[in-house]
């Protein structure tokens, strides 16, 4: 099945001593993630002739392929709503899970102190930092 291509779009013109180029800058070097090695750039002007060639070539197989082009972003759309479901489902079942242990390590705590096996204030600061939790959780679960 055709599917539309980038390709690449030669802008004329000197790059860094014209003031009238705008750039995009990576931050992936500043950031420090590992992912670039050197700070580098991407002329404005260069990327928006690479978008607007896309969408046109896109635009073009669209008004070639009518259905075709309609199976595809269908197709694409369920997949995204697909994976959002999945995740949405983990992060649920994640959810969940510690809203139990939560519920376990309170009862852990309680016990602890009513046993004196734990000082007061410590229960009441871990008994806080448990409620915040569980609120927070069941503010996502619900
Ligand atoms: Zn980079």
């Amino acid at each position: 099945m055709p599917v539309a291509q980038f390709s690449q779009t030669r802008l004329s013109g000197s790059t860094h001593d014209n003031p009238e180029n705008h750039y995009f800058s990576c931050r992936n070097k500043r950031a420090n993630n590992g992912l670039c090695a050197t700070t580098h750039h991407i002329r404005v002007d260069y990327i928006t002739a690479l978008v607007a060639n896309h969408l046109r070539r896109t635009l073009h197989f669209a008004s070639l392929f009518e259905d075709e082009f309609v199976k595809i972003v269908v197709d694409e759309r369920y997949r995204e709503v697909q994976l959002r479901q999945k995740k949405n489902q983990r992060e649920l079942a994640d959810a969940q899970t510690r809203d139990k242990e939560i519920n376990r390590l309170y009862e852990r705590i309680y016990e602890d102190q009513a046993l004196g096996r734990l000082p007061e204030d410590r229960f009441l600061m871990l008994a806080a930092k448990y409620d915040d939790e569980q609120a927070a959780l069941r503010q996502r679960i619900l």
